[in-house]
């Protein structure tokens, strides 16, 4: 497995921290700084040290990250799980066009387990194209494109239902898109999986973690491990516990589930081509 981190650092900053040659600036007014290093480059750890420095004055060094990892064909190929990234998302959420969910039932603390009450209810014109996998800006609400859905069910894959979507007043369901429901048995996670607000910030005084397990942190920062038993051998899976928050105030983001699929649908992504999405090795342990 080959990890790679990407930090976007305002230029001025940049200068103060790294070497002019460290990355490229991007855009016509050259204000960014976009740098991709290997986890083991010894410039992360001076990403670091910027970081926790601006950290002490409640600023941050990067205004954005992200990690990516790659397999060798032989790492793919032992995989039974792999865990799925939506890498796209699209707004406005269903709430805002109709879709309705009882908060009361959700957690006190995180909002997990809010009960979506009618079928999800978008506005049709605002659904990405040239995508296969999409969610709206809740994170919560993922959709799956009707062609892989169909590819899905007529290669009998289990552990998930497929939804119609509809329009705003409810009158007409979507064309080409269904809401995912995940029916199989949730996966415990396990160690060594760690989460937190950053790659350099495990959330220590746990502003992101629920007090009652169901979010162990706001972002996922390695590859997911699960437990084994838990998997009832479906192709579609989630994990039990959840990433992201509850926005309170009238925001949209909703915490999101951890999706993982079979080998058996990696292959079948592939030879579709599928889009939207990035896959990564999950363990079980
Ligand atoms: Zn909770």
């Amino acid at each position: 497995m080959r990890e790679t981190l990407e930090f976007r650092i305002d230029e001025k900053d940049a200068r103060r921290f790294l070497q002019s040659e460290d990355g490229e600036v991007l855009g016509p007014m050259g204000h960014v700084r976009k740098v991709v290093l290997d986890s083991s480059d010894s410039r992360v750890e001076k990403i670091r040290r910027a970081h926790l420095e601006l950290l002490q004055q409640g600023s941050s060094f990067f205004t954005y990250w992200d990690i990516r990892r790659t397999y060798t064909k032989k790492e793919w190929e032992a995989a039974e799980l792999l865990s799925l990234h939506i890498r796209n998302a699209f707004e406005p959420e269903g709430e805002v066009c109709g879709t309705r969910y009882d908060e009361a039932v959700a957690c006190a603390h995180c909002g997990v387990g809010a009960r979506q009450l009618n079928e999800l209810r978008l506005d049709p014109s605002s659904l990405p194209r040239g995508k296969d996998i999409t969610r709206t800006i809740a994170y919560s609400e993922i959709l799956f494109s009707a062609r892989l859905v169909e590819a899905l069910r007529a290669h009998g894959m289990t552990g998930a239902r497929f939804l119609p979507v509809l329009s705003k007043d409810g009158r007409r369901s979507l064309d080409g898109w269904f809401q995912l429901e995940v029916t199989s048995r949730p996966l415990e996670v396990t160690p060594p999986t760690r989460f937190g607000v950053g790659p350099f910030d495990p959330d220590e005084r746990g502003e992101y973690r629920c007090p009652r397990g169901h979010i162990p942190g706001l972002s996922i920062l390695t590859e997911l491990s699960v437990r084994r038993e838990d998997w009832d051998g479906a192709d579609v899976c989630a994990a039990k516990q959840y990433v992201g928050y509850r926005s309170r105030n009238g925001g949209a983001f909703r915490p999101y589930p951890l999706l993982l699929v079979s080998q058996r649908v990696r292959k079948l992504f592939g030879e579709l081509r599928a889009k939207g999405f990035d896959l990564e090795v999950a363990h079980l342990v």
